[in-house]
């Protein structure tokens, strides 16, 4: 029973159907009677999705405010971050307690001993915490202002 009730549309009682994997990462359940369509951009049907929380995992790493261990977790939107165990969030009163420290994954930068065939400057090796892999020229940079890249262009994308 405890089953079955995890598994139908709190909408509509149907059925959910498989489990999606978003380009970002997340995973997600829709009704079974709700589709997207494409070219409406709309869903049809139930409307119902159910964000599947990924587990956070417990990281070697100590607070630097409590010393309790760190969590890695995503967000929604694929972000990664690191937090602290002792922090939980209470959905009732929406606020929450224990230990504010937390932390964002940023991408690792590593230069290498290449150069960039575009301009002769040195090509930089970019993980991002996402999983991606790329080369990029070290001129290269994100002007927040006007938000536009800077530098030079060049960019290899790593399997
Ligand atoms: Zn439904
Ligand atoms: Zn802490
Ligand atoms: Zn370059």
């Amino acid at each position: 029973m405890e089953e079955n009730k995890k598994n139908s549309c709190p909408k509509c009682g149907s059925a959910l159907g498989e489990v999606v994997v978003t380009k970002s990462g997340k995973k997600l359940q829709r009704c079974s009677t709700g589709s997207y369509n494409k070219d409406t951009r709309q869903v049809e049907g139930c409307d119902y999705v159910k964000w599947l929380a990924e587990e956070p995992v417990q990281l070697d790493e100590k607070c630097p405010k409590c010393s309790a261990p760190l969590l890695m977790t995503m967000t929604r939107f694929g972000k990664k971050m690191k937090k602290c165990s002792t922090n939980k969030w209470d959905p009732k009163t929406k606020t929450a307690s224990g230990c504010d420290f937390f932390e964002w994954v940023k991408a690792t930068v590593t230069e290498l001993d290449e150069i960039c065939p575009t301009c002769g400057a040195h090509l930089v090796k970019v993980e991002t915490p996402n999983g991606k892999r790329m080369k990029k020229c070290s001129t290269s940079g994100w002007d927040k202002e006007t938000r536009s890249a800077t530098g030079c262009n060049y960019i290899e994308w790593l399997k």
